[in-house]
């Protein structure tokens, strides 16, 4: 990796005070994150407390913030969309269900930042490409319409896509609300598999399911109506205490294989019950 590209201590995302609007509805309050080179992070928290919000963030895609925020370095404000680009990538949960092109088109479009020219590709975008594909495991189907594709080799295209723009840091929304537990597993350990051999960059994932976030990533942000409530391992995160808390849920939480696994039991209905105190409100 270029030595140029470092950040400061391998930092590589840092918020500070940061609050966050929509218009005039406050999403994020007080968010205090640093993530560093080497780190899978998991964003949980139920719908709609803020983790895509806290991604368009980190992007620069949400202007109407206030607080400090930098990615890779630098100052979030002072960066245009195309060196953002190099520095971050998106991975949506989904494909626009309409985007009629082959799996090696979809993957080279994530070379754009990098695009000497607007017309042809380099022989550099077209061995980048390839090996993206490779490590995929979407060698084989490169010529493949995309809409002729299962929800997990789409999800791996998308990620083979997102790679191939060479960032430090990949944000992922949701990547496995549509898979089977098994193209779950297999899509969550290629962004593991991903993070060791590139010491180098970091990568969130927003996810609902808490204990596939539990196993693959270092470390979880919990979120509750756009505050973080708790940020440190699985073991510190996902506590039965916290999972009250935030979802409103019973649920066990035990130790199985060294692995952090939750069971959920019922939803709360009398908070003074359960001995944890929720706010359901
Ligand atoms: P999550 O990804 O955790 O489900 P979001 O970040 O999408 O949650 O949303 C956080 C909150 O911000 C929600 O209350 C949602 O309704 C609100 N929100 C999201 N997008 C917009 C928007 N474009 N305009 C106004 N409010 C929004
Ligand atoms: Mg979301």
């Amino acid at each position: 990796m270029d030595p140029e590209r470092r950040a400061p201590d391998d930092l590589l995302i840092s918020a500070e005070n940061l609050e966050v609007w929509y218009e005039d509805y406050h999403a994020l309050h007080d968010i205090c994150l640093d993530v560093r080179a080497g780190e899978l992070v998991g964003i949980i928290g139920p719908n709609g407390c803020g983790k895509s919000t806290m991604m368009r963030t980190i992007n620069g895609l949400l202007k109407g913030r206030s607080g400090d925020l930098t990615v890779g370095g630098m100052n979030v404000r002072e960066v245009d969309l195309e060196e953002m680009a190099k520095m971050c990538s998106n991975i949506p949960t989904e494909f626009p269900p309409d985007f009629n092109l082959s799996v090696y088109e979809v993957v080279m479009l994530g070379r754009y930042p990098h695009r000497q020219s607007m017309w042809w590709e380099s022989a550099e975008d077209e061995k980048v490409v390839n090996r993206a594909l490779e490590m995929f495991g979407m060698s084989a189907l490169a010529e493949r319409d995309i809409t002729q594709l299962s929800s997990g080799e789409r999800q791996r295209t998308l990620i083979a896509k997102a790679y191939v723009q060479q960032p430090r840091i990949m944000l992922v929304d949701e990547p496995t609300a549509h898979l089977d537990i098994k193209y779950t597993l297999e899509v969550m350990q290629y962004f593991r598999d991903l993070i060791e051999r590139e010491r180098d960059m970091a990568i969130i994932i927003a996810a609902h399911d808490l204990n596939t976030v539990a196993k693959f990533c270092h470390r979880i942000v919990m979120i509750k109506k756009g505050r973080i409530l708790a940020n440190g391992t699985p073991r510190e995160v996902i506590t039965e205490e916290n999972i009250a808390k935030v979802y409103g849920v019973k649920a066990d939480v035990i130790e199985h294989d060294g692995e952090i696994v939750m069971i959920a039991r019922h939803p709360i209905k009398d908070p003074g019950s359960e001995g944890s105190m929720p706010d359901l409100s």
